[in-house]
């Protein structure tokens, strides 16, 4: 899919219903959802006989989960026109340093622009560099998770000098930043800080010089089980120097 193909999907929904209401939506485009049974996937997307059905794993209880599986399945129903999507592990991110096929970062991608329209989220990015506090405010604006507020807002900061990591224990899982020059392997794969002895907020140097000069900012937010989020600012490393110092 094209990127204006795939913007011209998003503006039709965005038109047709409330942008944060996926249920609303799924009303205009007569989409059924069923959520009351067990399965083994996240969602399904059913289209078949002039049946339109999204099923979502009733074992799901967060809201904004279940929010963001609906909105991945209206996404595979306006991009990708097959029959039958089974989804697993649908993850509220749309970066590329997962490792997912193309039509599933389609459509994570396509569901967490729906859920958080570009120009609004935009208006409520402060001019400093982001913080954990400014992403709560957004997360309960438009009503999603603080990992979807947190992953979108760091890509549309405007001081572009975040990096938000996602580490499972001390390993890690995935990034997002502005930096699009950024890649997984200039991360640090085992988290250089204690995640379970570090202050929540703090101001450090000397650890994450590969990324930065001089002190860091760094915040610590843990969204569910051994996942934690390290949110971090400051003068960020030029790429080129650091290669050329090699
Ligand atoms: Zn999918």
């Amino acid at each position: 899919m094209n990127n204006t193909a795939f913007q011209e999907a998003l503006t039709f929904a965005q038109q047709v219903s409330n942008p944060h209401s996926p249920y609303g939506l799924c009303r205009v485009l007569g989409i059924e959802i069923i959520s009351d049974k067990p399965m083994h996937k996240d969602g399904y997307l059913v289209c078949r006989d002039g049946c339109k059905l999204i099923f979502v794993n009733s074992l799901i209880h967060n809201p904004h989960r279940r929010k963001f599986i609906v909105s991945h399945e209206i996404g595979h129903f306006l991009l990708h026109r097959d029959n039958l999507y089974c989804c697993d592990n649908i993850l509220e991110i749309g970066t590329s340093s997962i490792n997912t096929s193309h039509q599933e970062y389609e459509a994570n991608r396509f569901a967490s622009e729906y859920l958080m329209p570009q120009e609004e989220l935009i208006s409520l990015l402060p001019s400093k560099p982001l913080q954990f506090s400014d992403i709560s405010k957004i997360a309960s604006h438009f009503n999603v998770s603080m990992t979807s507020a947190a992953l979108r807002s760091v890509k549309l900061s405007k001081s572009e000098d975040e990096i938000l990591i996602c580490y499972d224990g001390q390993r890690l899982k995935w990034f997002s930043s502005a930096d699009r020059t950024l890649n997984l392997y200039d991360i640090p794969s085992h988290c250089p800080v204690d995640l379970s002895k570090v202050p929540l907020i703090s101001d450090i140097t000397g650890v994450w010089d590969s990324l930065y000069d001089g002190p860091v900012h760094q915040e610590i937010f843990q969204p569910f089980g051994n996942q934690k989020l390290v949110l971090l600012s400051g003068n960020r490393t030029s790429m080129e120097e650091a290669y050329c110092e090699l």
